[in-house]
């Protein structure tokens, strides 16, 4: 598995506010490192900018604003001298709220991998819990699909998007806060399956709560757009 790093990195959406006031964070090939932090500080940029959300060209973007410094690098390279389609091959993510396709579920699972048979698309659907949904497929799922998008709850999407990254199987993962919108009943048994799926990776945790990242090689405490401890999970309890 590939190492990633942020080297250095600022960045704000708006000139005059920096968000990220110069972020070093190493993680080490297959190994996961946790950001955790109020809201507001910065954790889901990190994780936009390592999948170059920003390069899509969002409304509201301002190349010229968005005053960027520092590095981020996979392997070595610059993300920037990557090809977005190598970057977003190598990297799998689970986004806080995903926006789905107006598609099947189905679809919307294997969108990264459309060479998966439906064997490996049923696994990943089962393992995220969402089996149920792509089994109404396809006489159903005029059902679950509306004008404007799917009719499914935060939760629902989420494990879709879970599905996806299953099967993607990318080398690279970003997780973030990935079982936020999970009822209780499905949100153990899925976090067991995003550790599983984490534990040969190299894994970009974001979560709310230190509790939830015990296991992760290293935590990163980030407020204010700065990392303001570093540590294992044992270390940052004791140092309350
Ligand atoms: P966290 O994940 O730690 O809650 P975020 O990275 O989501 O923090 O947000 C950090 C700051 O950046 C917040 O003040 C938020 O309002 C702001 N922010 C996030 N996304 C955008 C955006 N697309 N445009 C402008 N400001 C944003
Ligand atoms: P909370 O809001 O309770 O802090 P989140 O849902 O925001 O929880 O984030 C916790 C996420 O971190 C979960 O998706 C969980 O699966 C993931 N996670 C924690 N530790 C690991 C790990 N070692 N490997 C993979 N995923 C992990």
């Amino acid at each position: 598995a590939p190492d990633v790093r942020f080297e250095g990195v600022h960045f704000g959406y708006e000139r005059e506010r920096a968000i990220l006031h110069g972020v070093d964070l190493v993680i080490p090939a297959g190994r996961t490192v946790a950001v955790v932090g109020p809201s507001g500080a910065g954790k889901s940029t990190l994780a936009r900018l390592l999948y170059r959300f920003y390069d899509v060209g969002r409304p509201g973007d301002d190349d010229a604003a968005r005053a960027a410094a520092g590095r981020i690098t996979v392997e070595g390279h610059d993300i920037r001298d990557l090809t977005q389609a190598s970057l977003r091959r190598a990297i799998g993510i689970v986004p806080q709220d995903t926006v789905l396709f107006n598609d099947t579920i189905e679809y919307n699972i294997r969108y990264g991998r459309p060479d998966a048979t439906d064997e490996e698309v049923c696994e990943a659907a089962r393992a995220a819990h969402i089996l149920a949904f792509i089994e109404r497929l396809p006489q159903g799922w005029k059902t679950v699909v509306g004008e404007r998008g799917l009719k499914l709850s935060g939760g629902e999407k989420q494990r879709v998007a879970i599905a996806r990254t299953l099967l993607k199987n990318p080398p690279i993962l970003i997780l973030d806060e990935a079982t936020s919108a999970l009822d209780s009943a499905n949100e153990r048994a899925i976090q067991a399956e995003l550790r599983r799926l984490a534990r040969d990776r190299t894994t970009l945790v974001i979560a709310h709560r230190l509790s939830t990242v015990v296991d992760a090689h290293e935590i990163v405490v980030l407020d204010n757009g700065r990392v303001v401890e570093r540590g294992r999970h044992a270390e940052l309890l004791a140092q309350g």
